[in-house]
């Protein structure tokens, strides 16, 4: 009987800074959970990094280092995940190149998270006009605009079937479908068309209530953050704004509290109480941000843990992405080589 062949996961994390539980919920899970199932790729995009932080490749950097510490602090076991690092494949940044030109400029301004981005880069001000808008859209650098097109060149480069991701890169991965299959019936079938997957909570809220708990936002709780600084996060975060009094009823659809503890706390039928009570009334913020707290703490302590362990040897971690990337930079060539023969490119 033959086996199905092994499918194939690439995603990856800009090194903007640390991890934080919104990674953890959208991306992270899904990939501890399948790595053992499907070939996996994790790559750390310190190019795409780049093209909001050009001006500061020290922060992006260093966070290359502290995104894989997040790896391996969370469980990806570089034995069976192949991590490796962006810049070093250049198959990658070739790739993408070819990709521009199959592209509309329309396209690549029509993209929705694109879009959600700019405004955060640019500060537009929320009563900001289109026109405003577009001012400003167009002060953004040209490497930001085109990312979806060098993000399709890394999922393709590797010719990946599943895209373990967040709600916000969904529109990612169409912009790669659709890249996909231009590049197959221009040049012919070389691409893989690779899928989405996005889980149940798909895109944790921030402390602060606001839509995504985002690393350049200010409102995340890191995987690495000590204790006592998810305690004080905890304690501080927005919840029901109507629910003033004790006995007043509150509401818990888009209350990051509980969404937190639906993403987190094991004991269903506990957090069912929770929000039956706190929907009642009777039941204060401060008594569900305590539970909330121990349950985080349960989840971060073993994390936090391991995550020092390995932080004293960052040399060892380093090894790690070199291993992995000398091992990746095999695919990606591979690929590459078919992509150029294809586009008849293939000179000597
Ligand atoms: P930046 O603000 O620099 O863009 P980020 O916090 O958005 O950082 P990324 O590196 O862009 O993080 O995203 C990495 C992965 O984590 C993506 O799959 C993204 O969908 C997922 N992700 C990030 N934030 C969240 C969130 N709040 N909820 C669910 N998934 C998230
Ligand atoms: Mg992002």
């Amino acid at each position: 009987m033959s086996e199905a062949p092994i499918k194939t996961i690439l995603t990856g994390d800009r090194p903007t800074g640390p991890l934080h539980l919104g990674h953890y919920v959208g991306s992270l899970k899904n990939r501890v959970q399948l790595q053992h199932q499907y070939r996996t790729f994790i790559l750390v995009a310190d190019m795409q990094a780049l093209t909001d932080n050009a001006d500061n490749p020290v922060k992006v950097r260093q966070n290359v280092t502290e995104v894989a510490l997040d790896y391996l602090a969370v469980g990806l076991d570089p034995k069976v995940a192949t991590f490796c690092i962006q810049s070093m494949l250049p198959e990658l940044a070739e790739l993408a190149m070819y990709y521009l030109n199959l592209v509309t400029v329309a396209r690549l301004q029509r993209n929705p998270t694109v879009k959600e981005e700019f405004r955060r880069l640019q500060r537009a001000p929320a009563d900001a006009d289109e026109a405003q808008i577009r001012e400003l859209e167009a002060q953004v650098p040209a490497g930001f605009l085109c990312y979806p097109v060098s993000q399709a060149a890394d999922i393709t480069a590797f010719k990946a079937n599943l895209v373990p991701v967040g709600e916000d890169q969904r529109p990612m991965i169409e912009q790669t479908v659709e890249i996909v299959r231009s590049f197959n019936r221009t040049y012919g079938e070389v691409l893989v068309e690779p899928e989405s997957l996005i889980p149940q909570i798909a895109r944790l809220p921030g402390t602060d209530g606001q839509a995504k708990m985002g690393k350049s936002l200010g409102n995340a709780i890191y995987l690495s953050d000590p204790a006592d600084v998810v305690a004080k996060k905890v304690k501080g975060m927005f919840t029901d704004p109507k629910h003033l009094r004790v006995e007043d009823p509150g509401t818990v659809e888009g209350n990051p509290v509980f969404t937190y503890l639906d993403a987190f706390d094991p004991d269903t039928e506990k957090v069912q109480g929770l929000k039956d009570h706190y929907r009642r009334g009777g039941l204060g913020d401060s008594v569900v941000k305590r539970r909330l707290a121990e349950v985080l703490e349960a989840f971060l302590g073993p994390i936090r843990k391991r995550r020092e362990d390995y932080a004293k040897d960052p040399a060892e971690v380093m090894r790690l992405l070199k291993d992995g990337t000398d091992r990746a930079r095999q695919v990606t060539a591979s690929t590459l080589a078919q992509v150029r023969k294809a586009m008849h490119l293939d000179y000597w």
